[in-house]
């Protein structure tokens, strides 16, 4: 299989035989290979959509957890009157916010009454977070069980469909979100067409994905969870998805890597041959010590995510 981001067949085995980590008893072995130009990391042969659905259990981990924390979002406000409003240019209190920057840098860029899409809503977490900060909040989610629970808490449009098949308006989005989403796109081209379609002009596009040059996976290899095989079709680095936005009709305006510590606690445990919550303590620790080296992390472009902020404009 070539690159899809730059067509080349130039790519190297990274590693061979992988299973899934999160349910170890379900079948398949999967390799990974890397593009020696871009640095895309790509699955290799790909599964087939039957394939696929096994390794979406109804146990999968981001359908079964839940929290309206009230305290992150007051967080939420803070970071959103400060630094995601336009207007705002007042540098002390951006410097005075700027440790709790990293962990909400992935909130869309505000505007007053916009309309939102959360592709992959799952329980609707981060849509009422971005309800609380005044935001026309509407998702897509593909299970069906979630996407139940999120109507019924939001009130909103949710459409229960995989974000290819949704019906969706066209020019009709002030900001598409897509957050740990995009890396689970068997076709990420197209779907950046659709959403180039379903935006405003103008329109923000907001991707969220796990970071190949990440410090993590450098040092955990096949055993970080931010290449999760079989279910991340690609994983992909700053390079190589600006590249492709770019080439979509977007306008790449901010790059932020957020979350420096996340996947260490995870890649210690399947390190040692243990579950993947092991050392639940740990990570709490590495979450509470991103608050002051996640500033410092991201200048290198280390960190466990990379968010990217992209523009809808004429090709
Ligand atoms: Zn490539």
């Amino acid at each position: 299989m070539n690159c899809i981001v730059c067509k080349n067949s130039n790519n190297n085995l990274i590693y061979k035989n992988l299973k899934d980590r999160l349910h170890q008893d379900i079948e398949g072995k999967y390799n990974l290979k890397r593009c020696n130009v871009c640095g895309l990391i790509f699955l290799d042969p790909q599964p087939t959509t039957k394939e696929i659905t096994r390794h979406y259990p109804s146990e999968y981990g981001v359908y079964n957890s839940s929290s309206e924390s009230r305290k992150k979002f007051l967080v939420a406000k803070w970071i959103n009157n400060v630094f995601l409003k336009k207007e705002n240019s007042n540098i002390f209190l951006k410097a005075g916010l700027i440790f709790f920057y990293y962990k909400l840098a992935h909130l869309p860029d505000f505007i007053k009454s916009g309309r939102v899409l959360d592709v992959g809503c799952s329980l609707g977490d981060r849509l009422l977070m971005l309800k609380y900060l005044g935001w026309q909040v509407e998702g897509v989610e593909i299970s069906k069980k979630a996407a139940v629970i999120a109507r019924c808490r939001l009130k909103k449009s949710i459409y229960n469909s995989t974000f290819e098949k949704a019906k969706l308006p066209n020019n009709y989005y002030d900001a598409v979100y897509l957050n740990n989403v995009f890396e689970h796109f068997k076709k990420p081209m197209f779907c950046l067409k659709k959403i180039r379609h379903i935006l405003k002009k103008g329109g923000q596009l907001i991707v969220v994905v796990p970071n190949s040059s990440s410090l993590s996976f450098r040092i955990f290899k096949q055993n970080t969870l931010l290449i999760d095989v079989p279910r991340h079709y690609y994983t992909y680095n700053e390079n190589n998805l600006t590249r492709i936005l770019k080439e979509e009709g977007f306008i790449v305006n901010t790059v932020v890597y957020s979350n420096c510590f996340s996947s260490f606690s995870s890649g210690f445990a399947l390190l040692l041959g243990k579950k993947v919550d092991y050392f639940k303590l740990l990570d709490k620790m590495l979450w509470l010590m991103g608050f002051v080296l996640d500033p410092i992390l991201n200048v290198f472009g280390v960190g466990d995510y990379l968010i990217i902020k992209a523009e809808k404009v004429n090709k």
